[in-house]
């Protein structure tokens, strides 16, 4: 594992705000919780705040290169069962963006993972392209006829100027480098283009009411951004935030109660057989603690 500086200010004065709640010795490379849907909840490293910027990270994490092999080799059949979820999710999330701008364009969604935003945006009357580690989302994403490139925005072999929109959701708290992420997807925008970035918000009134039973604080995520911090990288790599607010996702009640059994197992088979009774697994609801934040930037 290697010790990190600061991400946005380039810092190394840190103090703890969360401790690892992993047993010494796990073992480094645990590709199941890298799975989107992971249930590892409360499972996670050191997680520091910079003392300079405020912004929270994982740190001492494992290096950059093992971050994306367990992306590009990660494999998530549960992700195909809860399709439906996040295809009202992204619907949604759609119309937020193309108030500030419509179709059509060219648009290219990082990480897109099985494709089902790049599936919706070209119904859309996108011109849309996803880019995507995981082999075997790359996979599902073309046998649905999407137009995919496998790998990362940096060995995308886009080129500079190209692009209209560039979406990023539950991505960045990912990546290893998130404001060379952010300044990649610039360089490949048109003056005016759109950056959309979607992440977890931990200085939202639930994540300050959970603390350390804040369900997102998870192996997986490595940087845990506020509002003040995301829109503080996002002006660093030469966007201006046009927009910034709470934006909640859709699940089935079914796929619901499987997040609450990584929580609390006994509660996530009452509520798992309590929808079954009712038939309601495959109803769709809106779930929002405003914990989860959209920000749209302009590349000035
Ligand atoms: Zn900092």
């Amino acid at each position: 594992m290697e010790y990190v500086n600061c991400n946005l200010c380039g810092h190394d004065q840190t103090r703890v705000r969360f401790p690892t709640t992993l047993p010494e010795g796990t073992p480094p490379q645990n590709v199941e919780a890298f799975r989107c849907t992971s249930p590892g909840y409360g499972r996670h490293h050191t997680i520091v705040q910079c003392q300079h910027c405020g912004l929270l990270y994982t740190n001492p994490r494992f290096e950059g290169g093992e971050i994306l092999d367990s992306y590009v080799a990660v494999k998530d059949p549960l992700y195909l069962q809860e399709r439906d979820g996040r295809v009202l999710t992204f619907q949604r999330h759609l119309h937020p963006l193309e108030k500030i701008k419509a179709p059509p364009g060219k648009l290219l969604d990082v990480g897109a993972y099985t494709g089902v935003f790049v599936e919706i945006a070209a119904q859309h009357g996108w011109d849309v392209r996803g880019v995507e580690p995981s082999q075997w989302a790359v996979e599902q994403a073309r046998e649905r006829g999407l137009h995919m490139i496998e790998g990362t925005l940096a060995t995308s072999g886009l080129a500079a100027g190209e692009l209209d929109v560039v979406t990023m959701w539950d991505v960045i708290e990912h990546v290893a480098d998130p404001l060379g992420e952010m300044q990649q997807a610039q360089r490949l925008l048109k003056t005016g283009g759109l950056l959309v970035v979607h992440t977890m918000d931990i200085d939202s009134w639930f994540a300050r009411v959970m603390g350390s039973r804040w369900p997102w604080l998870m192996e997986m995520h490595i940087y845990y951004f506020s509002q003040r911090t995301l829109k503080a990288m996002l002006e660093q790599a030469g966007f201006t935030v046009v927009r910034i607010e709470p934006q909640g996702r859709y699940l089935r009640l079914g796929y619901f109660a499987t997040r609450i059994g990584g929580f609390s197992p006994l509660l996530g088979r009452l509520l798992g057989g309590a929808f079954r009774w009712l038939h309601l697994t495959q109803m769709p609801v809106p779930l929002n603690f405003g914990d989860l934040v959209t920000a749209y930037a302009i590349k000035t």
